[in-house]
C-alpha cells in the first residue's frame, strides 16, 4: 500500500466514523449458525486502484463469507470460456423476486431470470462445471490469482451447513433440471455450489478480485478474460440484478454496478476507476448489508464517482 495512490482513504475514513455513530445495522443472516455468529457491529472497506494498489478502513483485513459476490466471478468465468451461447441458458432481467424465488421458473420454463439470483447461479455453476470439471476448484484458482492471496479457501463449516439446509437450492436445481436446463448430477453441482459460496475473502481480497471489471476486461496480471463489451455486460447485470429485489434502490442510491452477499459483503464497480468491497453482516429484509449500502451510498455522494 503507498499512501500516495490512495487517493480514497480519507474518504472512507470519514464513512467509518460516520457509520460508527449510525445505529441500525441490521440481522445477520440466520439460516445457518455460521452466518448468525458474526458481530452485526464489524464493518470494513476497501478500495483498489487499477494498478493493484489496495487501501481501506475497519476491518477490511477480516475474512467473512463471501456467499452470492461469487456469482459474479463464476459469471465471468463462464462467459469467458462460452460466450453468447450461456444467454440460451439463463436471462438477463432483474427478477424483482427474493434471490432463492421459485416462482419465475416456471413461466419462464425453467430459465432463470438472471445469473445473480441462486437460480441462475446454479445454471451458471453447472455450465462452468461442464466445461471445466471442477468450477469450485476453477473460482478459487482463479480469486488466489486476482486478490494475490494464496490462502484464500473454502470454509468446509459453512459449506457443509449449507448442504444441511439446502433444500429450497436442491428444489431450485431439480425444477430446473425437469426442463433440460441443468446438465450435471445434482449432488454434484449442489457440492459445487455451496462450496462456490462458502469462500472466505477479506474486503481487500474481494475489492482486488473484481478489479478486472474496472479494468474493462483485463486480469491482475494483463491478460484478457473478458472483452470490454463482456466487461460492459457484466457491470451491467450487476447494476440492474446485483442486489436482488432491492436492484433498483441500490442503483437510485448508490449508482454503480454492484453485487452482495448474506455474508454481508458487496462489491461495486467504479468502470476504468477503482473497485470497492464494503463488508458489514447486519443485513436488511432483502438480504443485502444495511451499513455496506450505506457507505456505498455516501462514497458516492461525497466523491462524486457514479456511472451517471
Ligand atoms: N448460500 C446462499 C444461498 O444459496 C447464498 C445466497 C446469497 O448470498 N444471497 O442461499
Amino acid at each position: 500500500t503507498t499512501t500516495s495512490s490512495a487517493t480514497f482513504l480519507p474518504v472512507l475514513e470519514r464513512i467509518a466514523e460516520e457509520i460508527s455513530h449510525t445505529p441500525g445495522r441490521g440481522r445477520p443472516a440466520d439460516y445457518i449458525p455460521a452466518l448468525a455468529a458474526r458481530d452485526p457491529r464489524s464493518f470494513g472497506m476497501a478500495v483498489a486502484e487499477p494498478d493493484g494498489t489496495v487501501y481501506g478502513v475497519g476491518d477490511w483485513r477480516e475474512p467473512f463469507s463471501a456467499q452470492s459476490i461469487t456469482k459474479v466471478f463464476t459469471l465471468a468465468l463462464d462467459l469467458a470460456r462460452e460466450g453468447d451461447e450461456l444467454w440460451e441458458h439463463v436471462g438477463r432481467e432483474p427478477s424483482g423476486n427474493p434471490f432463492n424465488s421459485l416462482v419465475q421458473l416456471e413461466y419462464e420454463n425453467g430459465i432463470p431470470r438472471n445469473p445473480f439470483i441462486n437460480a441462475g447461479a446454479l445454471v451458471v455453476t453447472d455450465r462452468l462445471q461442464t466445461r471445466t470439471g471442477d468450477a469450485a476448484g476453477e473460482l478459487l484458482d482463479f480469486l488466489r490469482a486476482e486478490s494475490g492471496n494464496p490462502a484464500l479457501d473454502f470454509d468446509t463449516e459453512v459449506a457443509a451447513s449449507e448442504t444441511a439446509h439446502g433444500d429450497r437450492n436442491a428444489a431450485l436445481a431439480h425444477f430446473m433440471a425437469s426442463y433440460g436446463n441443468i446438465d450435471n448430477d445434482i449432488p454434484v453441482l449442489l457440492d459445487q455450489y455451496f462450496r462456490q459460496c462458502s469462500i472466505a475473502a477479506s474486503c481487500a481480497d474481494l475489492a482486488l478480485a473484481t478489479g478486472f471489471l474496472a479494468r474493462h476486461g483485463i486480469r491482475a496480471d494483463g491478460s484478457r478474460l473478458l472483452s470490454r463489451s463482456q466487461a460492459k455486460q457484466v457491470n451491467a447485470i450487476m447494476l440492474t440484478c446485483g442486489t436482488y429485489d432491492a436492484a433498483g434502490n441500490f442503483a437510485y442510491r448508490v449508482g454503480l454496478p454492484g453485487k452482495s452477499g448474506v455474508g454481508g459483503g458487496i462489491i461495486a464497480v467504479v468502470p476504468g476507476r477503482c473497485t470497492l468491497c464494503v463488508w458489514s453482516p447486519g443485513l436488511d429484509e432483502r438480504g443485502n448489508s444495511v451499513a455496506g449500502v450505506a457507505a456505498l451510498d455516501r462514497f458516492t455522494t461525497l466523491t462524486g464517482l457514479s456511472i451517471f
